[in-house]
């Protein structure tokens, strides 16, 4: 005690203490839930904070990343109150706004949309050996549907009901996070996965480097319905030679991944987060090749269905982007 207050005084005697103090008391904290390190959502949370936290003179937050078990962990970690922000795909910020699917005991309604980010197509890559050609063949395979939590099982679930199978038609039906599906490909420990993620991504670049993994199509009358029926469902392809050992393009459909919020997080602190990617769009797009095509006038539109969060709203009608 007697030694802290002497430091107080010391301090105050320097001038210290006062100039300290409200700057201290000012610092807020804003954190982005994000998915595996080797996934886009984590290296799109970090390009934000970064940005975030290079102008963070002018607002006083410091912002951080997590790394977290995906889209359904994130919404329902946000509500929890234990996340401000967290990326998510479409077609999950949709059943959560509406209470649908995965949030059928009740629509989240102060669940905010920020923007969108890149596309995510659902991508299935199949071990070398397993002589995958279509979606079909994994039938009786060692398939990985993706961790709970994560938007990556939620879609899944989505496709197996619409092809009409269940998790019994797999030979096995794994849970391994997105980080450890790769792996447990080049060992021989499963046949194949599923994988919501934007392209290029570190994850999938690994697999097919490392041991030859194929990637899968996924197309077919299941598809088409979903894509008919659903609206956050579009076709979607990976470029042939993205990946090493893939030269021909993959067909498949997929989503948008986006960045939402709660009404309950202060609107300085979505404004900051909004201003700061925007402010410094041109660095932000280089951040991750993922990234590289977004264009503001469809990330303040595409892919959102729960209400814009005020912050953004306000940066976007300054930007007369909005009226
Ligand atoms: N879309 C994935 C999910 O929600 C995460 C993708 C990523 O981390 O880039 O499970």
């Amino acid at each position: 005690m007697k030694k802290l207050s002497l430091i107080a005084s010391a301090l105050a005697a320097c001038g210290l203490l006062a100039t300290m103090a409200p700057a201290q008391a000012q610092q807020k904290y804003v954190t982005i839930g994000t998915g595996g390190v080797t996934g886009v959502y984590y290296a799109a949370g970090g390009a934000i904070c970064r940005l975030v936290n290079k102008d963070r003179k002018q607002h006083n937050i410091r912002c951080s990343v997590e790394s977290t078990g995906g889209s359904v962990f994130n919404v329902n970690t946000i509500k929890a109150g234990e996340l401000d922000m967290g990326v998510s795909q479409s077609d999950v910020q949709y059943n959560a706004a509406k209470g649908m699917a995965q949030f059928k005991g009740g629509a989240y309604g102060d669940l905010r949309a920020v923007f969108s980010l890149h596309p995510e197509p659902f991508t299935v890559l199949s071990r070398k050996e397993a002589n995958i050609r279509s979606f079909a063949d994994l039938k009786g395979k060692k398939f990985n549907v993706g961790n709970p939590g994560s938007g990556t099982r939620a879609s899944m679930e989505e496709l197996l009901v619409a092809m009409g199978w269940k998790m019994g038609d797999f030979a096995l039906a794994s849970e391994l996070k997105a980080d450890e599906h790769g792996p447990a490909l080049c060992d021989g420990k499963i046949d194949g996965f599923f994988y919501g993620v934007g392209h290029p991504s570190a994850n999938i670049q690994d697999p097919t480097t490392t041991c030859g993994a194929k990637l899968v199509s996924v197309t077919g009358p299941a598809v088409d319905k979903l894509v008919k029926e659903k609206p956050y469902y579009a076709y979607a392809s990976i470029p042939g030679g993205l990946y090493p050992n893939n030269p021909t393009e993959t067909r498949t459909y997929g989503v948008l991944a986006t960045l939402v919020s709660s009404a309950k997080v202060p609107a300085e602190t979505v404004y900051a987060v909004v201003k700061a990617t925007f402010d410094n769009f041109e660095e932000f797009k280089k951040l991750h090749p993922a990234l590289a095509h977004l264009k503001p006038e469809n990330m303040i539109k595409d892919g959102l269905s729960a209400p814009l969060h005020d912050g953004a709203v306000k940066y976007y009608k300054e930007k007369g982007w909005l009226k």
